[in-house]
């Protein structure tokens, strides 16, 4: 936390630049690693969910036990949820959002800030309150660093996706994980 003292509401995390704007505040292999105690250190209170390859396969819909216990836990602890999906198929982001009770923000345009403060208003929180968990740099994780928010990128569930994120995306992703590794960011 940049400035731990800082009055409630305003901004804690200093603005973010040039290639820092795509490195992760932190990288894990799975949501399972995520604990809601650390959360809470860092001053979170909601957490925007991404659902393909982060909560669920590419384009399906079943959560896995352990995650479901992981997401419950999350809620009894008091925490707000909120989906954010690029994906077209909004009907599937909310009927799993139903079935968290938590509210679903469709055609998130990611990396693009609306999604990101539409969002947070659903939650209720602020930018220094909020953290994004989701699979891809360049639409969690620099939307979310964009906005100023906590940004947890995790591996992706499957290596099933759409052709163009694995054509186009990963490789430069890996490329910059590979970099920020080496700078030590990560
Ligand atoms: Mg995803």
């Amino acid at each position: 936390m940049d400035n731990p003292g800082a009055p409630a509401g305003e901004p804690k995390r200093s603005p973010r630049r040039g290639l820092h704007l795509f490195c992760p505040d932190r990288l894990v292999n799975s949501v399972l690693e995520i604990a809601p105690a650390e959360l809470r250190q860092q001053g979170i209170r909601g957490i925007i969910l991404d659902l393909d390859n982060t909560l669920v396969p590419w384009r399906r819909e079943e959560i896995s036990p352990d995650v479901m216990a992981w997401l419950t836990r999350l809620k009894s602890e008091g925490f707000q949820l909120c989906i954010l999906s690029n994906s077209v198929l909004s009907r599937r982001s909310e009927r799993i959002a139903t079935l968290l009770g938590c509210p679903n923000v469709r055609q998130a345009r990611k990396p693009r800030r609306q999604g990101f403060r539409r969002a947070m208003e659903a939650m209720g929180t602020t930018p220094a309150e909020t953290a994004v968990i989701g699979d891809q740099m360049f639409t969690d994780i620099l939307g979310g660093n964009r906005s100023g928010i906590y940004t947890i990128m995790v591996r992706p569930l499957h290596s099933r996706e759409f052709l163009y994120t694995r054509l186009v995306s990963r490789p430069p992703e890996r490329l910059l994980l590979r970099l920020f590794r080496r700078r030590g960011y990560l």
